[in-house]
């Protein structure tokens, strides 16, 4: 091979941001300056299946893609973290940026996604590919609006409509303070349902508030 690993992975990164924007070329590979890009080096890429050519137009193989999805995502949650966490300047970012992306392992990344929140896109607005920690988060998102008797101890959250079909239940609740737009505080969870409303602490029958439904930390 013409290139050693990391100038591949440089090439691959190019042709994966290439494509972002529109197509590559073989013309566009060969103004590649470093690593330098030759008539060689391309044909070196095809035959070791990282990439294949349709006419003129360069695409990633399976194998590059994969390749080159893991190394944006480095590189992208990288600028992330110099930007949010250690604001470090523009220039030596991109650097440190494109030297770390060849050493991060996938578990590496999904904690540094983790930490930084799964960010979407990198200070450049340049979209993340998201990680397998990125689907998990997603799969973790608690509805914004659940019965109130799933708060947990501590929990806040204010009373957006409360659905019962009892009337006696729901003149019960209106009596306690129970009523929408109230603001609830849960204190105990077991063994009694201990929750404040307004100002007023109540212990109450958690099955009851089945039928009352929070918008969690009271964000209206
Ligand atoms: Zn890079
Ligand atoms: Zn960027
Ligand atoms: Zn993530």
């Amino acid at each position: 091979m013409l290139l050693t690993k990391e100038e591949i992975d440089e090439v691959l990164e190019s042709i994966w941001c290439g494509k972002e924007i529109g197509s590559v070329k073989r013309a566009d590979l060969l103004k590649i300056e470093n690593p330098k890009v030759t008539e060689e080096v391309i044909d070196g890429l095809i035959d070791d299946d990282f990439i294949f050519e349709v006419r003129d137009e360069i695409n990633l193989t399976q194998k590059g893609e994969e390749i080159a999805r893991k190394l944006i995502r480095a590189h992208r949650l990288a600028e992330r973290l110099f930007t949010d966490v250690m604001e470090i300047e523009d220039a030596p970012m991109e650097e440190t940026a494109c030297s770390l992306e060849h050493c991060l392992s996938h578990e590496a990344l999904d904690a540094i996604c983790t930490l930084l929140g799964h960010p979407r896109e990198c200070p450049h607005g340049r979209h993340i590919p998201p990680g397998a920690c990125c689907k998990r988060a997603e799969q973790n998102i608690q509805p914004v609006i659940m019965p109130l008797n799933r708060l947990k101890s501590g929990e806040t959250g204010r009373i957006v409509y409360v659905s019962t079909k009892h009337h006696s239940r729901l003149d019960r609740l209106t009596d306690l303070g129970i009523t929408p737009g109230e603001m609830v505080k849960v204190h105990q969870t077991y063994p009694a349902f201990v929750l404040k409303v307004g100002e007023t602490d109540l212990a109450i029958d958690p099955e009851v508030l089945d039928d009352v439904y929070v918008r969690k930390n009271g964000k209206s």
